[in-house]
């Protein structure tokens, strides 16, 4: 299992058993913007691989050509807020995207750390997103900033876990997100979280797993989300909704 695959069995069950199947989400400019501020702290090698790996960020003709197209050059401005930031650069000092695996709720988990600091007990991951301060819907939890929403504070306690299981240590080291906005100008915070977070959402993971093993091994039938991309494509209507049912 990794973060990913977890978070894509919660959403919707059909769609993650497809992905595992080779079904795949369109990259989105939000994505591939993401995915640049962090080949860029991942270090010169990995960011000159990224960008020859994704041409459709560099424009290819007229006076720009060779620099970034107009909808990217925002990523430059996210990278600049956070190298301006001395307490930024100081939480992204480590070993950069290490492996680590575990077994954890039953299963054998793979996780690749973004900056991992053992001598100074923390590891470290940068997010973007598009308000650090927003809030926004949730229907189990309410309103929530964009840590839960996206699924970051399970993310970053499964990350302590599987950690601490490799290392063979008792206690967690500090997990640590570097937030930068696509705001212009980007807003920036280093959010922590505590212990009984981590507990939380590790007991919330343990309860899960044996329903997402149970589809994954093909035991059990995947629920369709009905919402999804791939539910949307793959949809065959058998019956009348009642209009109140609609936005459950
Ligand atoms: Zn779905």
């Amino acid at each position: 299992m990794s973060n990913s695959q977890y978070k894509d069995f919660l959403a919707c069950e059909a769609r993650a058993m497809a992905m595992m199947d080779g079904w795949k989400e369109p990259q989105t400019d939000a994505l591939l913007i993401g995915s640049y501020v962090h080949a860029y702290f991942e270090g010169p090698e990995a960011f000159e691989e990224f960008k020859a790996n994704n041409p459709e960020l560099i424009s290819s003709r007229g006076p720009t050509k060779g620099e970034l197209k107009t909808e990217f050059k925002k990523a430059n401005n996210l990278i600049r807020a956070i190298e301006s930031d001395p307490m930024c650069m100081f939480m992204l000092q480590g070993e950069k995207e290490v492996i680590l695996t575990a077994n954890f709720a039953g299963a054998d988990w793979k996780i690749k750390i973004d900056c991992l600091n053992r001598d100074n007990n923390r590891f470290s991951d940068i997010k973007t997103t598009d308000s650090i301060t927003k809030e926004t819907w949730d229907k189990k939890l309410g309103y929530v900033s964009f840590v839960e929403s996206k699924g970051y504070l399970t993310q970053m306690s499964l990350y302590a876990e599987i950690e601490r299981l490799d290392a063979g240590r008792d206690g967690w080291i500090e997990p640590i997100i570097v937030a930068v906005s696509k705001e212009d100008p980007p807003d920036k915070a280093v959010v922590g979280l505590k212990a009984y977070d981590i507990e939380r959402e590790l007991d919330q993971i343990r309860e899960n797993m044996p329903r997402i093993l149970s589809v994954k091994s093909g035991s059990e039938a995947p629920n369709r989300c009905e919402k999804c991309r791939y539910c949307r494509e793959t949809k065959q209507l058998t019956k009348i909704t009642y209009y109140a049912d609609l936005t459950l």
